[in-house]
């Protein structure tokens, strides 16, 4: 099978890292070159050995490149990606896609009309700790999940430059936001009633520096999203509530606990003291109620989202990231923008009965 070749368009801290890293490790796909606007940026990728374009029209007339990745800022990706369509490439845009559903809608119409594909990289669906939780949900391993707190949380402020411009892109629910809803969108498909949601604006930019949504589904389940940059102690990334268990995720790496419930009749709780009073209610369940387990291994995602576009561009293969899924996040996060502007909650998809 003859490799897919890939142009890369910005090569800044994304774009370099698909060249140096992600690309490499793919079977059957092989980096042709890159085009970057900034000639210090062309300078790095001709010192890193690869082959930079002088300008985007010599990268987008070379025939030798049937799929182009965006990685650059987001107010950029719409005008890019129509390009590198009507040049006849496919296109791979970095999340979050677009600034928009409308502009993420016209960007398909344009491929539809030149029969070329548009694949968004979502890379967080791969990401180990969100596999794991995957697992605890598919197993049932809390029995019915009601509630799920899905954080980032950093101290660093916001990087960069143009994440601090409305403009171009910026703020934190374009950047992580847009992961976490992809994540929790994939892992719970089901119709959204409502959307609830804060903005920070700790740092006194004129994006947001954090966000906090709450989404009420049609099957009740809850879940709160939140997304800080001045959190200086991190709250866990995953907290989990099922009917029968709970769970924490510290970070990334997997550590933290998992608590269910035995079934083992136990007699009630004794009372303890706590601070100066007395409580049956939050005393520690009996001995023997409750039970630790390890966390499960992570659920398989397979291929890789490079292999995944492989397939699908030659074999006509699903796409694990749907663009249809795209567009739903695209639209959430508008929502939340307009629900945190209004300060109520707002509906979400059309719920039956509601
Ligand atoms: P960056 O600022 O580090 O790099 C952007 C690069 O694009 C710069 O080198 C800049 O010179 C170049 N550029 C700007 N306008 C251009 C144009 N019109 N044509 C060609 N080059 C242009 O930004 P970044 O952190 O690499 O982010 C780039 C994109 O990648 C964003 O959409 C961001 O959301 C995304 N991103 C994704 C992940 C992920 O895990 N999926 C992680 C980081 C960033």
């Amino acid at each position: 099978m003859s490799a897919l070749t890939m142009g890369v368009i910005g090569y800044g801290g994304m774009g370099s890292y698909h060249c140096q890293t992600l690309i490499p490790a793919e079977p059957n796909v092989k980096l042709v070159g890159v085009y970057d606007i900034a000639p210090a940026q062309r300078a790095a990728a001709t010192q890193a050995g690869l082959k930079a374009y002088a300008t985007l029209d010599d990268l987008l007339a070379d025939p030798g490149i049937a799929l182009v990745l965006i990685a650059t800022p987001n107010d950029t990706h719409k005008a890019l990606a129509i390009a590198a369509l009507e040049h006849g490439k496919h296109v791979m845009v970095e999340k979050p896609a677009m600034m928009s559903s409308a502009e993420f809608s016209a960007v398909l119409a344009v491929a539809d009309k030149v029969g070329r594909q548009v694949f968004v990289h979502q890379n967080r669906r791969w990401d180990p700790d969100f596999r794991v939780v995957t697992a605890m949900v598919q197993a049932q391993l809390l029995g019915d999940v009601f509630h799920i707190e899905s954080r980032i949380h950093g101290a660093n402020g916001i990087p960069g430059d143009w994440r601090h411009d409305r403009a171009a892109g910026g703020g934190m629910v374009l950047d992580w936001g847009v992961h976490l809803l992809d994540q929790l969108l994939f892992l719970f498909p089901a119709p959204i009633s409502r959307v609830q949601a804060r903005l920070s604006h700790v740092l006194g930019n004129e994006v947001e520096d954090g966000c906090t949504v709450e989404l009420t589904f049609a099957t009740g389940l809850t879940a709160l999203i939140e997304v800080g940059t001045t959190n200086y102690v991190k709250l866990p990334r995953w907290y989990i509530q099922g009917t029968t268990g709970t769970a924490f995720m510290r970070h990334w790496e997997q550590t933290g606990e998992v608590v269910v419930a035995t079934g083992v009749e136990t007699q009630a709780p004794a009372p303890i003291k706590a601070g100066v009073g007395l409580t049956k209610t939050m005393a520690p369940p009996t001995e023997g109620a409750v039970r630790h387990v390890p966390f499960p291994a992570p659920a398989v995602l397979e291929p890789s989202i490079y292999q995944n576009i492989v397939s699908v561009l030659n074999d006509g293969a699903t796409p694990i990231v749907k663009n249809s899924e795209v567009l739903r996040v695209l639209r959430l996060m508008e929502t939340i923008f307009a629900a945190a502007a209004a300060h109520q909650s707002l509906p979400f998809d059309a719920v039956p009965g509601q």
